[in-house]
């Protein structure tokens, strides 16, 4: 690689031409990659999975919003028990009381309980050596029907179910989880791998999830040593995952029915959700009509699959083998040993040292110029976007993506381009286009090595560019005058970055969403960084500038930044233009109503950080903590506005027994919901010493201790407590329902405003003060 370019414009031209649709065709195929199949037609064969017949379970379930506890998720169990049983099989109900597990952040105000009722069922083996868990849950968030959470996972069990007995039977059990009260704190996952029997011997379990309406599968977690797993899932039809993603999910806040299987020594597993489309999230609009039916047929053709191969293994070889790196691209699933993410960044980084040592004039004063675009293209990205929430405020309150984000994701990426193309010209004649490129691998081998240390499942992402580029650099060098040949060894290095990375600015634009676009305009800027020997010949040759006229040269180095500026610039305006709020899309707004039944008075409440026109009609003034009378609301700070009273009834809370000894009192208490509710929550004014709630034992903790605990049976809940007191203690109770809209006052919201999708949006609480 040397600075001067022997090319002759006119060639110059046509290799540009040539390597650009090169490009373009391996980026088009790693983005083909990664997309789900087309989703299959109910005549399709009773072995294969039939993304339309799983969809008619869809439409079943996903009716009406069906949270734990409710009638609705009654009806929704009663259906999978007879599909069950339809196919053959023996379902069984698991109807008990869980807590929580201890790695979950427990819920605002206390410890989560649930009176859960898991369907479990059996497909037996014909020599099984071990169980294989399919695992998802069919309860859903309370404002939503939950088409896609997790009518996807519960429909994709169901058809899967249908194809393993229709056909030849697995050499493994096969366990149907289909578990309650996830939304609710995971309850249903955690009372199956604590209390059921079939999980003593724990297994393989493989989760199915969905957090939005569409989008490609993606496996996202895995057990620790995952190693043999990631073998296994290779051999899906459709594998996408990547390492790197089993690194971003740890720094989301989201949780899944995985975790308690995760956090169990029996289990090893791999957990799959798709997760695009996310505005439906939680929401109303989670309806089977919002469903991307080949995300569906995505699922059901890898959990089939899994099930298949996990399902003829020999599960008691499966452990062991450490962590593995992996990635797709075009046709397979790349695999390697997690021992090799230091060798391979270390390498890279050598590579790009030896480039340095061949270019060494300007290299320093290079390095440190390749900042500007790393730091500069992600600070446009986030200005982007906090620009769109000014032009449209409501997208401040969607929690992940506005409805049709593809606009603004291209946006972001053509201001990462324009930002490393402008970069590239003001730079490119005073520091050379050698010193520049390894001034940017620098940078990519840097990363792959800090990776390698801090998340070596994404080191990848980093090293292998670098290594590619760098090693393809140091060829081209040797091709010496050969300049077609330079240049063809030159895009095949450019193939790994390009193959690597545009799949993952793809995934993870989804996965973070627009607020943190920032991200994804940062791996945008890492690809161009390691484009820079190809992405030169875009430019005039530098040579050129001399004999032309060097005013035309530099405007000509100026048109590749224009383009990209401009293509930035509209497809901003397009999406303004596209994304707009209607009835089918509505802007999201939050609302609760809590009742005072202590002295009948009530609140409005938002937790809206700048609350919407209609919200705001209800509440006003700063957002404070409303713990002093709500303590189940937890540290969160809420918007609040006067209501008009209604009478509900509260729950009442009855002292069965009390016994004292000492600075102890121990009591028995029975916590009993008046009305339909949801959840019901009890905070306790004394030091609780030990206590046991549904049969449950929670630790117990300083004045300020309390519990929510979800689906409560009709009998209400019974609770035992040991606090520090010897003479009447404070208890303040209060129960939640999600009937907001028939609160009297409640100002019915105009078409094309909706409902966030919250596990408190549409909340009715009631809570009382008793001193027994
Ligand atoms: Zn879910």
């Amino acid at each position: 690689m040397r600075d001067s370019a022997p090319l002759r414009p006119a060639r110059r031209g046509l290799a540009a031409a040539a390597v650009l649709a090169v490009l373009a065709l391996a980026g088009l195929a790693a983005i083909r990659s990664i997309q789900p199949p087309a989703a299959r037609a109910e005549t399709a064969p009773a072995s294969d999975f039939s993304a339309e017949r799983a969809f008619q379970t869809v439409r079943t379930i996903a009716s009406t919003p069906h949270p734990a506890g409710s009638p609705a998720n009654d009806r929704v169990r009663e259906h999978l028990i007879a599909a069950l049983s339809g196919l053959g099989l023996s379902p069984e109900v698991q109807d008990t009381v869980s807590v929580q597990g201890a790695g979950l952040s427990s819920s605002a105000g206390g410890t989560g309980l649930a009176r859960v009722r898991n369907v479990v069922a059996v497909i037996p083996g014909t020599a099984s050596t071990g169980r294989v868990f399919l695992i998802a849950h069919y309860d859903s968030a309370q404002v939503a029907p939950g088409a896609n959470d997790d009518g996807a996972g519960t429909s994709t069990i169901l058809e899967t179910a249908r194809a393993l007995t229709s056909g030849e039977r697995p050499r493994n059990d096969v366990v149907l989880v289909l578990t309650d009260a996830e939304e609710a704190c995971l309850c249903g996952a955690k009372a199956f791998v604590d209390q059921h029997p079939l999980a003593r011997e724990g297994g393989v379990a493989l989760n199915l999830e969905a957090r939005g309406s569409s989008g490609p599968a993606i496996m996202f977690e895995t057990s620790a040593g995952n190693r043999r797993l990631v073998e296994t899932y290779a051999k899906t039809p459709y594998p996408v995952g990547t390492s790197f993603a089993v690194e971003i999910y740890r720094l989301l806040p989201n949780d899944t029915d995985f975790t308690p299987f995760r956090e169990s020594p029996l289990f090893q597993g791999l957990n799959t959700a798709y997760i695009d489309g996310a505005a439906v999230y939680h929401a109303p609009t989670d309806r089977p009509e919002a469903m991307d039916r080949d995300s569906l047929q995505h699922h059901g053709d890898n959990a089939l699959a899994l099930a298949r191969e996990f399902g003829a293994l020999d599960l008691r070889e499966l452990k062991g083998g450490g962590d593995a790196t992996y990635f797709p691209v075009p046709g397979l699933l790349v695999r390697y040993p997690g021992a090799l993410v230091w060798p391979l960044a270390v390498l890279a980084l050598v590579a790009v040292a030896a480039l340095g040592w061949v270019v060494r004039r300007r290299l320093f004063s290079a390095i440190g110029l390749a900042l500007l675009p790393i730091i500069v293209a992600p600070a446009l990205a986030q200005g982007l976007w906090a620009l769109l929430v000014l032009v449209r405020p409501e997208y401040g309150g969607m929690p992940i993506d506005p409805y049709r984000p593809m606009w603004y994701r291209l946006a972001v990426i053509a201001l990462a381009a324009a930002t490393v193309l402008a970069w590239y010209a003001v730079l490119r004649r005073r520091i050379g286009p050698a010193a520049l490129a390894v001034g940017g691998l620098t940078w990519l081998a840097v990363f792959g090595v800090a990776l390698a240390a801090l998340a070596p499942g994404g080191s990848y992402l980093a090293a292998l560019p670098a290594l590619s580029v760098a090693v393809s650099a140091l060829l081209a060098t040797r091709a010496g005058g050969r300049t077609g040949l330079a240049v063809a060894i030159l895009v095949i290095g450019a193939l790994t970055p390009v193959v690597i990375l545009l799949p993952t600015v793809v995934m993870l634009f989804p996965a973070l969403g627009m607020p943190m676009a920032g991200v994804g305009a940062f791996l945008t800027v890492l690809l161009g960084l390691a484009l820079l020997p190809v992405l030169d010949l875009i430019h005039p040759a530098p040579g050129a500038a001399r004999g032309m006229d060097a005013l035309k040269a530099r405007r000509l180095g100026a048109l590749p930044t224009l383009a990209a500026a401009v293509a930035a610039v509209v497809c901003t305006a397009t999406g303004l233009a596209v994304d707009r709020f209607d009835e089918e899309h509505p802007s999201l707004t939050h609302l609760m109503y809590a009742l005072d039944a202590d002295n009948g008075t009530a609140r409005w409440l938002s937790e809206e950080a700048t609350p919407q026109e209609w919200t705001g009609r209800s509440v006003s003034g700063d957002p404070t903590t409303v713990t002093d009378t709500l303590p189940a609301f937890g540290a969160e700070r809420l918007r609040t506005g006067p209501a008009r009273a209604v009478a509900l009834p509260a729950p009442t809370l009855t002292l069965v027994s009390a016994e004292t000894s000492g600075d102890r009192r121990t009591m028995r208490l029975l916590l009993d919901p008046q009305r339909t509710v949801r959840f019901t929550t009890l905070h306790v004014s004394a030091e609780v010493v030990s206590a046991t709630v549904g049969g449950r034992t929670l630790a117990g903790g300083p004045p300020g201790w309390g519990f929510v605990f979800h689906a409560p049976a009709e009998t209400g809940v019974e609770i035992t407590l040991t606090v520090r007191a010897s003479g009447p203690v404070t208890f303040r109770v209060m129960d939640g329902s999600d009937d907001l809209p028939a609160i009297p006052g409640f100002p019915p919201r105009p078409p094309g405003v909706g409902v966030l999708g919250s596990h408190s949006s549409e909340l009715v609480a009631v809570a009382k003060t008793y001193t027994l």
